[in-house]
């Protein structure tokens, strides 16, 4: 099997060791990747910085046409790069095949934002002594971006990075995650077939235990995190001078009002509970209804998890496949069973078979329960009925994330109080919490984050205001 090369500035390169990359289903190595040396790691690093100058300068039209030609790219070899992400995450095809979709949307919005990229300009003469002057505000890259990913979206996730940063003129340095770095890669000889300066981006694949000769380099002066809050927290401490996003995890809710349409909200919660096998940042985690509605939604969403398809992700019909790691799926297994020596029933689910967790609904959870309070990141929602919007509101918002929440409701007065009231980045009305476009702001609050995604809030992220003060004396 070749080994698949890193990205060292522009150029394809390896080093002195290799990752091998598993198939959570089986276990069987579904690629190698090269791994740099600590100097390759610091010759990336220097190229970045050598090259910022000019990547800032480079005109919107070499950089949205850099863009353009990646989305192009990645939707001529979707299949295969869908293929690439089952064999290397366990997604089923399905997933795998959305995820290449949303990819080629991401750079294809990204080549738009960059050709509305501008400045502003802002009239200082509102006070006397100001007069005769004006102010040209553009935005500047803060420098360049050190895009640190994760393992659940190896692809989308590197592009909500890559793709701001070129529409921004800043370099970038990717670090994929370990599990996961064969997407990343590959999105590297896209970038590479396109005409941007060599030094302007890297992939590095390096262990997490080299990792700090990035995050802690003040050449890489922007760290673009989404993980885990123990690591992107400890990386933004580590590190209090340098501008850092994370993107972090969270235990997502939805509110199912007794108004709403229950057969719908079966389906959806019991898709978006377990699509990924429940990997998702804002895979549906805890379920409250309404008194008035819970008997009747119950069952409906019992039957709606138990219809869906487990197993090969390779099956074109498979909706839920394996976890990352049988090691994760045995953590999900004893914070369920936690749970129910605590007092929990497992209406369905509940069983392990190697890195897949069977689709699992847990009611009478005690407080306190991990599967409650923790992000399960697993195949695993607990429901509860709720005493009114007061009950429901308070129960979402008793969390120490806060990154999307749902609510299913007809009512707009609901949907403009959840808004006001409901304690994250983003609320979803008529759907699943777990819903993101790729163009719109998405982000945390709470222990989920700081800082924004989205192709525009990305571009703002990465830069920062100046300000050419003109005298017309
Ligand atoms: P993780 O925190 O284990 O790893 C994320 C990345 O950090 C990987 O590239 C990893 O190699 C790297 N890393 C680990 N230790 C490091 C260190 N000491 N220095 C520098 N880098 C280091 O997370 P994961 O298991 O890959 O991903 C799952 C987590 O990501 C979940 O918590 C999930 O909610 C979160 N997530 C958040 C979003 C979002 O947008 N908010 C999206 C997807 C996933």
């Amino acid at each position: 099997m070749s080994v698949h090369p890193f990205w060292l500035a522009g150029r394809p390169a390896t080093g002195d060791e290799t990752i091998t990359v598993t198939h959570p289903y089986d276990g069987r190595v579904v690629g190698t990747a090269a791994v740099a040396t600590p100097a390759q790691v610091a010759e990336a690093v220097a190229a970045a910085h050598a090259v910022r100058a000019e990547a800032a300068a480079l005109p919107l039209h070499v950089r949205a046409e850099a863009l353009a030609q990646v989305s192009r790219r990645l939707a001529e070899r979707a299949e295969e790069i869908a293929r690439l992400i089952t064999g290397e995450n366990g997604k089923p095809l399905l997933w795998a095949r959305g995820e290449v979709a949303r990819a080629v949307s991401t750079f294809r919005f990204a080549a738009e934002e960059t050709r509305r990229w501008s400045g502003e300009t802002q009239r200082l003469d509102t006070e006397p002594a100001a007069a005769g002057r004006l102010a040209y505000v553009s935005r500047v890259p803060r420098g360049p971006v050190l895009a640190i990913t994760p393992f659940n979206f190896p692809l989308n996730l590197t592009a909500h990075k890559v793709a701001p940063a070129i529409a921004v003129g800043a370099p970038v340095v990717v670090k994929p995650a370990p599990a996961t770095p064969l997407s990343a890669l590959l999105l590297g000889e896209l970038l590479a077939e396109t005409d941007l300066p060599a030094g302007m981006f890297s992939v590095l694949p390096v262990p997490n235990d080299r990792a700090a000769a990035l995050t802690e380099d003040p050449r890489l002066p922007v760290v673009s995190f989404t993980g885990s809050g123990p690591v992107g927290w400890m990386i933004r401490d580590a590190v209090p001078r340098k501008h850092v996003t994370l993107e972090l995890g969270g235990n997502a809710a939805v509110v199912v009002c007794a108004d709403a349409d229950l057969d719908r909200a079966a389906g959806r919660i019991a898709l978006f509970s377990n699509y990924q096998a429940g990997q998702s940042c804002i895979a549906v985690q805890r379920v409250y209804v309404e008194r008035a509605g819970y008997e009747t939604f119950l069952p409906k969403l019992v039957g709606a998890v138990e219809a869906l398809v487990t197993g090969d992700p390779w099956d074109e019909t498979t909706q839920v496949g394996p976890m990352i790691s049988e090691d994760a799926a045995e953590r999900v297994a004893a914070w369920v069973k936690e749970a129910v020596a605590g007092g929990a029933t497992v209406r369905t689910g509940g069983t392990r078979d190697g890195a897949t967790f069977a689709p699992t609904v847990l009611t009478e959870v005690p407080e306190g329960a991990l599967v409650e309070c923790e992000e399960v990141f697993g195949p695993v929602m607990i429901v509860s009925p709720v005493d009114g919007l007061d009950d429901a509101f308070g129960r979402v918002n008793a969390s120490r994330y806060g990154l999307q929440a749902g609510v299913f409701t007809r009512s707009l007065d609901v949907a403009f109080r959840a808004n006001r009231e409901l304690e994250v980045g983003g609320v979803v009305i008529g759907d699943v919490p777990s819903y993101r476009a790729d163009q719109m702001p998405y982000g945390g609050v709470k222990e989920s984050g700081v800082g924004r995604e989205g192709l525009r809030s990305a571009m703002f992220d990465f830069t920062a205001e100046k300000v050419l003060i003109l005298t017309d004396l």
